[in-house]
């Protein structure tokens, strides 16, 4: 009867105990499940909800109590999970989201009664409800339905197909069997949240008759991580993808590979698999079956990178070669670096002038971009000639080298015209203290920075395709940070390419397992506050920093984003979002500068500062974690435009 994680069940809906329904069940309509609801997250796999302690065998958390768990399982997933290529705005309530709706779609092809499946109803919890219009999380539900996928889905087609789907009240559930299906009555908003995570989705389906045929929730928690109600443990909370029987183990379930005693602090590679140090780096491997090189938190990871002589960016290689050949991780490497780099250039490029939504906010990557080339000879540049010469070059692609200036744009835009008559200079001149007329003051690296990240989160902000890293919101960072890096300080950008990402993915899982990168349990700090810190740790690595120092700057990212709430104002991942990756990439860049002026040596540790964001994220009000509740998003008065009706 089982197969994958969502259940067939026979259970009629009218004759189903009371005793079995969960909190909120007593509300839908026409819906209780055949289970007792999930009452907790009891199972060593959720150590990543920030709210439950983790703690090492012997220690005390001080506050911490029945939600303390064993320290027992290490930090690796792959880097192709953490960062994964998605669709905006939101890895949590867009991609995320999809992704379940995808697979309990493919759960229920593969149990044989899809086409039984006479309808469908969608719960959405918690954050979900409060904020999902605004994250579009019922468009990609539907898109998820109807048999996409966020890495591969035409992100042009999503606005048409789900008007679609609204306008007929017919939905192709795989893309081959279709249903009716009616937004008001099957699509059900619940501001409470179910008890285990606050993004949680319920997907049942019931025959003709009303009997409810299958049910199965889902958790989406944090960049686009799915995790299934039932099992918990071998849906999505380590690796992103639909068949979990496709997935090798290794990269399924986090207690691979540890030894009996794994509560030992430091978890060292077993002695058989793990290569030699001073072996040569052959040129192709055969996939090896688990990571050599198991880590548990920042200090452990740089012990091994001492212990086997590697580098940061080498050992999460070697550790990849569990699952694919060095050509294909080179590969897949170089294909993150182009969807960013597509994401910037679709960001700068763009003809319209607002960010959809009811914000109306304007876009400004185009005119900042604009901005940068003031000064420039268009005659002196290669490519003056060209009718588009106000766009950048395509991003590479998979044919094309890299560069060391590839997505430069070597022609001048147009000038940017006046759009308003505002005088420059406000206040009177015959006064003691004269005003200051406006000084063309540039910071080159800053505005460059700004303008990369900006342009990315518009990109996410309007649906388009980018790369969660480690989230959608938080998209813009790691982008601005690596494309500066490459283009005006890298003499050889593939290498740099590679070992930032690297370096980047292994902060990444830091926080995965010791605090959270979902905002609807950690704020803002889990996304924007995460992705400064790795990007700030990537660079020292371009920059030839000691792991010390990678781990100092990752430390400084941090550091100074704890507390750092989520509130965008409408639910839109627009406000205050976009311009928060700016400042999240600068802050990372000066992150990187003042660990590289010091010698590794610091006062507060990267795991120090973890335990701190996760002691924070469960002291945070749940108004300050993506419910647009409070802060911004209820201070903020912002003039909507008007309504459609
Ligand atoms: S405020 Fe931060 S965490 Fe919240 S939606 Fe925006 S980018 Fe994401």
């Amino acid at each position: 009867m089982l197969r994958g994680a969502t259940r067939a069940v026979r259970t009629s809906c009218r004759r189903a105990p009371s005793a079995l329904r969960p909190r909120a069940a007593a509300s839908i309509p026409a819906f209780v499940p055949p289970h007792p609801p999930l009452r907790g997250l009891p199972s060593r796999q959720h150590r990543s909800f920030a709210s439950q302690a983790i703690v090492e065998p012997g220690e005390e958390d001080e506050g911490a109590s029945a939600d303390v768990l064993p320290r027992a399982e290490h930090a690796v997933i792959s880097t192709f999970d953490l960062f994964s290529i998605g669709v905006g705005p939101s890895s949590s309530h867009t991609v995320g989201p999809m992704r379940a709706a995808k697979i309990f779609v493919s759960d229920l092809e593969d149990l044989g009664i899809l086409d039984k499946v006479r309808k469908l109803k969608i719960g959405l919890y918690g954050s979900l409800a409060a904020t999902g219009k605004g994250h579009l999380t019922p468009e990609a539900i539907m898109m998820g339905l109807e048999g996409s996928d966020p890495e591969t889905i035409e992100t042009s087609t999503v606005n048409s197909r789900y008007a679609a789907i609204l306008e007929t009240g017919r939905l192709q559930l795989n893309g081959t069997h279709t249903i009716s299906y009616s937004h008001d009555k099957d699509m059900l908003w619940r501001m409470e949240p179910l008890p285990a995570h606050p993004n949680g989705m319920r997907f049942s389906v019931f025959d003709d008759e009303g009997t409810l045929m299958a049910t199965n929730e889902y958790f989406s928690v944090g960049g686009g991580f799915v995790v299934n109600e039932q099992t918990q443990v071998d849906e999505n909370l380590y690796y992103r993808g639909i068949h979990k029987q496709e997935v090798a183990e290794s990269r399924r379930d986090q207690a691979h590979g540890l030894p009996p005693d794994a509560l030992a602090p430091l978890a060292l590679p077993p002695a058989d698999n793990a290569p030699s140090p001073n072996a040569p780096v052959k040129a192709e491997q055969p996939p090896q079956q688990q990571p050599p090189y198991l880590f548990r938190n920042a200090a452990g990871l740089v012990r091994l990178t001492q212990q086997h002589n590697l580098t940061i960016a080498q050992l999460v290689w070697q550790n990849e070669r569990a699952f694919l050949s060095d050509s294909e991780i080179s590969e897949k490497l170089l294909n993150l670096w182009r969807v960013m780099d597509a994401s910037i250039h679709s960001g700068v490029s763009s003809t319209d002038p607002e960010l959809p939504g009811r914000l109306r906010v304007r876009r400004r990557a185009p005119h900042l971009y604009r901005r940068l080339f003031k000064g420039f000879y268009p005659s002196l540049l290669p490519s003056s000639a060209d009718s588009n010469a106000s766009l950048p070059p395509p991003p590479p692609s998979s044919s094309q080298p890299l560069t060391l200036a590839h997505g430069f744009n070597f022609s001048a835009p147009p000038p940017a015209s006046r759009t308003n008559g505002a005088p420059l200079v406000v206040g009177s001149f015959e006064h003691p203290l004269p005003p200051t007329p406006r000084t063309k003051g540039q910071f080159p690296a800053i505005d460059w920075l700004s303008c990369y990240a900006i342009a990315v989160n518009e990109t996410n902000a309007s649906g388009g395709r980018v790369v969660t890293a480690p989230t959608n919101g938080a998209s813009g960072v790691i982008p601005a940070v690596l494309k500066y890096l490459i283009e005006f300080i890298s003499d050889d950008p593939e290498r740099d390419i590679k070992t930032f990402l690297l370096t980047a993915s292994a902060i990444g899982m830091l926080y995965k397992r010791g605090a959270t990168i979902s905002a609807a349990e950690g704020g803002c700090m889990a996304e924007v506050g995460v992705a400064s810190s790795m990007a700030a740790g990537a660079l020292t690595a371009c920059m030839g920093g000691t792991p010390s120092q990678i781990m100092q700057a990752a430390e400084i990212g941090i550091e100074h984003s704890l507390g750092l709430t989520c509130d965008p104002i409408d639910g839109l991942v627009q406000v205050p979002c976009i311009e928060r990756n700016s400042l999240g990439a600068v802050k990372a860049v000066t992150a990187a500068q003042l660990a590289l002026a010091g010698e590794g040596v610091h006062s507060v540790s990267l795991d120090d500062a973890i335990e701190a964001m996760r002691l924070t994220a469960r002291g945070m009000h749940e108004h300050f974690k993506e419910t647009s509740l409070s802060g911004l998003a209820t201070a903020v008065k912002i003039p909507l435009s008007s309504p459609a009706c």
